[in-house]
């Protein structure tokens, strides 16, 4: 797996800190805490440092936590309990004078707490490490595609297994048949799935905290007319979506490709979602690909094209696709066919 390159983004976060209005960050964001420094645990703040980057976590973790800093130029500080580690990092900022919070994630209480402690001025801060997660350096690429690829492989094994008409409860995935392929995020129930569904699977995989996401419409059987209709429709939506993606286009852009073919099929008010979203350490993060969205697809940044229509009784498509974006468009990081059917 070729490797990611770890060590050098706390050297990009410090070259943006400044134009926000601070000296040094305190990270609680336990994604941008794994993203800057490979430590994967459940409980860690950094502090960033003009000069020094320390992972601040508790005796669980200090082990593992210098394994996964190797490539890192950090330390790593234990303390035993919440008061030993607010100490540690009451010492750690003692010197600065305006310590950047990351506001979207730090609590009111947690807030109250920093200001009572610290000498220093607190500055809310939004989108800092996220706005450096957008573009993924290659090695973040190969886990996403290689996350991609597992997800495939599973779906070939799974689906001979349809013939036999399981319920949709015997996948831990959203899985939904017929009727319940209505409703976009529909959780497993025992519904068998039945000659003529049309079967919407959204699923993926992860690797080192990457994720994959995909969704496949398959016909089980012999779909209507109405239905095969409906599947076309959406697979010809996702193309227009996919077709539309390189750098420097604006999300709503993408989502209007595919947005406005299903509106001029007379079905818009059954695209009851936004086209896609950005995906990484999060299964969704940004940009997001929408029809209010300001992002701006940048090269590298790893996006879901996944128009759907649902259509109550009759069932619902969607397809979705994980594609890298490039200077003059994108490649696909998912890569199962989209003429999937069973039949039996
Ligand atoms: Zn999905
Ligand atoms: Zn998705």
């Amino acid at each position: 797996m070729i490797p990611m390159d770890v060590g050098g983004r706390v050297g990009r976060l410090r070259t943006v800190l400044g134009a926000a209005g601070c000296d040094a960050l305190l990270v609680t964001s336990l994604t941008n805490v794994r993203w800057l420094t490979g430590f994967s645990g459940s409980a860690g703040r950094v502090v960033v440092l003009p000069d020094e980057l320390v992972l601040v976590t508790d005796g669980r973790y200090g082990d593992q936590a210098r394994l996964e800093l190797a490539g890192v130029d950090g330390r790593v500080a234990e303390g035993r309990n919440l008061a030993a580690q607010l100490d540690s990092l009451v010492d750690l900022v003692a010197g600065v004078r305006r310590l950047g919070l990351e506001a979207e994630h730090v609590s009111w209480a947690a807030h109250q707490g920093y200001a009572g402690a610290f000498g220093s001025e607190l500055v809310a801060t939004t989108g800092l490490v996220e706005g450096l997660r957008l573009v993924k350096d290659a090695g973040e690429v190969a886990r996403i595609e290689t996350a991609a690829d597992i997800a495939s492989e599973a779906l070939a094994h799974v689906l001979p297994l349809l013939a036999d008409e399981p319920a949709e409860t015997e996948f831990e995935t959203i899985v939904a048949a017929g009727p319940n392929g209505g409703f976009p995020h529909h959780r497993p129930d025992a519904r068998r799935i039945v000659e003529g569904d049309l079967l919407v699977v959204d699923f993926g995989a992860l690797v080192d905290g990457y994720h994959s996401d995909m969704t496949r419409t398959v016909a089980v059987g012999e779909p209507s007319p109405e239905r095969a209709e409906l599947l076309a429709l959406v697979t010809e939506a996702e193309a227009l979506g996919v077709a539309a993606v390189r750098a420097g286009i604006d999300a709503k852009a993408v989502d209007a490709a595919c947005r406005d073919y299903i509106i001029a099929a007379g079905w818009g008010e059954r695209f009851t979602h936004g086209t896609g979203h950005g995906v990484g350490l999060l299964i969704h993060e940004a940009p997001w690909v929408n029809a209010t969205s300001t992002d701006v697809l940048g090269e590298g940044t790893v996006v879901t094209v996944e128009p759907g229509v649902y259509r109550g009784g009759l069932g619902g498509a969607r397809v979705e696709d994980t594609v890298i974006v490039t200077s003059d468009g994108c490649r696909p990081l998912t890569k199962t066919p989209k003429d999937l059917s069973c039949l039996r």
